[in-house]
Formats: structure tokens, sequence, C-alpha cells
């Protein structure tokens, strides 16, 4: 049996190697291997494909949202509100700045960031509030703009995850419905290999629709450089190389094929463990659209662990994202977190369990997948 993988880029890149070894070849032809046409190309690519005005690329999904919060002048002093059920950039990145992140649980359906503790949270000191579409789903946007509107607090979206989903609010509005990353003053974005659209190596992106910010933003991620050699700003050197620019290129045009590959394994999941008790499948918010960077199911928190294993003895892969919220990890203690703020995270961090999911995925694969879930689950 061919084994099972969390995510298969070899698999996704063989069904395409005629495309990527040409685009790699004219990189290695012309040179030019930091920024250059592709880097610009790609962005403008990205541009058209998210409708964002601006894209600004960078090396990382990690600086992305550094250099959205410099852009915003945050510093010592400063709070931004985020959520701790995420991966550590997103709070880390505020930690770097001397800034302080203000934490606030999630809804424990969707994993997202709960807008009314926002809204509770803010501050004189507020300088950002920073949403994570977390799994592939967007975080409640129509109300986090709203809030956004009635304190004058801009959003940053990390969308890391949820690159191509789209936000239909509460009408359910499809057409034209705009993109993750779209919707706040920022959106950043990570192409580490295994997001959704992933590169090989690493790589990220700003997108805003602000002309100044983005003139910023460009300056920021490029040794705060105005003019060659004058430097108006501290910056950092935050790029995309153009192997990857290249790569990208290649990579975004299958992107809403990537998306669809990974909803019909989702919905063949759905299938088979819905019914199942002690389970609870990814809850879906009507208002988004899911691109599922992660299939994630809820479980007895008691025996949870017990299941990785189980599923490990049968060489099938899972993930725990993330099995340590932030205002329980180390690196953090000194803000003094109040630890029984966030009871939704916690819990979650104790009950979820992802499946492999990605573009290759199959249904037989799917049912070993389930089989073994489930016997572990009703013995
Ligand atoms: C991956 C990820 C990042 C960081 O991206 P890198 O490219 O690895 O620096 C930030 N936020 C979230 C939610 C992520 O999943």
């Amino acid at each position: 049996m061919e084994p099972i993988h969390m995510v298969d880029l070899i698999g996704q890149h063989a069904a395409i190697e005629n495309e990527l070894n040409a685009a790699m070849q004219r990189v290695v032809q012309t040179g030019a291997f930091v920024k250059g046409p592709e880097v610009k190309a790609f962005s403008e690519e990205l541009q058209a494909y998210t409708g964002s005005r601006f894209v600004i690329p960078c090396g990382n999904g990690t600086d992305a949202l550094q250099i959205a919060l410099m852009a915003l002048g945050i510093g010592p002093g400063d709070e931004v509100i985020t959520t701790g059920f995420t991966f550590i950039s997103t709070v880390e990145v505020v930690a770097l700045l001397g800034a302080t992140p203000i934490l606030v649980d999630v809804h424990a359906d969707t994993f997202n960031i709960q807008a009314e503790q926002v809204a509770a949270a803010i501050t004189s000191r507020t300088k950002a509030i920073v949403p994570v579409h977390l799994f592939g789903q967007m975080a409640d946007m129509d109300a986090l703009i709203s809030i956004s509107e009635k304190s004058g607090i801009p959003i940053i979206e990390d969308n890391a995850q949820a690159i191509s989903a789209r936000w239909y609010g509460a009408e359910g509005k499809r057409e034209n419905a705009p993109q993750s990353g779209t919707l706040g003053l920022m959106g950043t974005t990570s192409f580490f290999p295994s997001k959704n659209l992933g590169c090989m190596g690493d790589g990220g992106a700003i997108m805003t629709n602000d002309e100044t910010i983005a003139r910023k933003l460009q300056q920021i991620a490029n040794h705060g450089m105005s003019k060659r050699y004058h430097h108006d700003i501290v910056g950092l050197n935050s790029r995309l190389d153009g192997l990857q620019a290249a790569i990208l290129r290649v990579k975004l045009q299958h992107l809403d094929a990537y998306c669809l590959s990974r909803q019909h394994a989702a919905a063949r999941y759905d299938a088979l463990l819905e019914d199942i008790p002690g389970l609870q499948i990814p809850v879906r918010d009507v208002r988004s659209s899911h691109v599922f960077h992660q299939y994630t199911l809820q479980v007895d928190p008691v025996r949870r662990d017990a299941l990785v294993e189980h599923m490990k003895s049968h060489g099938i892969p899972t993930g725990v994202y993330y099995p340590v919220p932030g205002h329980r990890q180390t690196a953090f203690a000194s803000y003094g977190f109040n630890l029984d703020a966030h009871p939704i995270s916690d819990a979650l961090a104790a009950r979820v369990i992802s499946l492999p999911m990605h573009t290759e995925l199959n249904e037989s694969q799917q049912v070993i997948v389930c089989t073994a879930l489930i016997k572990f689950v009703l013995q």
C-alpha cells in the first residue's frame, strides 16, 4: 500500500513537473535570482487573482505580519488584539516589536476569534486587530469590520491558511464575494511549502488596497530604502526570490483546482464521519467559503493523544494544531496572561486532531484513514 501523507507535495509537483521545470529554467537562464521580472509578474498575477490593488512580496508569512505591524508604526506601549489559538507567528511578531499582545478567545465551532471579545478588549492603546482565518475558513469579518469602523482601529488579516477563501457575508452573496486578505487594511499570507499556495522554500506577501500603506510596506521590506542607498526608516531585508516567484506563478494557475480538490476531500471525510458519535466534524460558517488548509476534528480530550498513537500505529499521520495556545506559551510568560480567560482555546487544544488533507488525497486513502479512526472511536 502506498503511504498516506499529511501533505503530498511530491505528488502535487509530479503532476505539473514540466511547467515547474520550464519556470525554474527561465530563472536560471535570466539570472534574476532576487527580485526581478518573475517576482514582479507574480505580484501582478496575485493582484489580479485576489482583487487586491497592491501585493508586496516578502520573505515569509511571519515577516509579512511583522512588516504590516511596522507599517502602522506599532511598538512599545501599543497593544495588538489577536487570538492565541494560532501558529506562534501571529503573536510572536507583536512581542518582537516590543508591543503587547492582547489575546482573546475563539469560537468553539469555527476555531476563529470572537468578535465580541475583540470589542471588549479595545483600549486607548489598541493599534491593530489581527484575526486569523484558521484552517481555511474566515473569521467573522462582518463583525470585525464593524468594530474597526467604529473604533478606527485597523484590521490586519493573518491569511496564511486561507488564501483564495471568500467572504459571502450574512446574505450569502457569492458573486464578486471578496477574497480573504483583502477586507482588512492589510492581509498577510505565507507561501511555506505546505500552505494552500506553497513554493519550494520560504515566501510571503502582504496585500492592501491603500496606496500609502503599500509604499510603506515596500519600503520596510527593503531596508527602509526610498532611493538606492537612501534609508529613511529602519526596515528589514525580506524578499521573495526569483525561483520561488516562478514556481508560484505556475502554482497560482492551479490554485482554484487545488482548492476544489481539498473541498472534495473534505466532503468525502464528512460523509464518512458525520454520523459517528464522539466525533465533531469541521463546522462550516455559511458566510465564508472553506478552503480546508486543515480538516480538523474534535474528539474526546481524554482519548485524543491515544487516538494519535492509534493512527500512527496504522501508518496514518495526523496533526495537532495547536496543542499549546498562546496564553500558555513559555515565551510569553512575561505578559502574565490570565490563564483562566481562554477556556475555549484550552478545550480545543486538548480536543483537536487534523487528518491528512492535501490536493492528491483520494477516496481509497480516506476510507483507510476513516476506518482506522472509527474503529478507535467506537471501541
Ligand atoms: C504559517 C503561518 C504563519 C507564518 O508563515 P511562515 O511563512 O511560516 O513564516 C503565520 N500565521 C499562520 C496562521 C500560519 O499558519
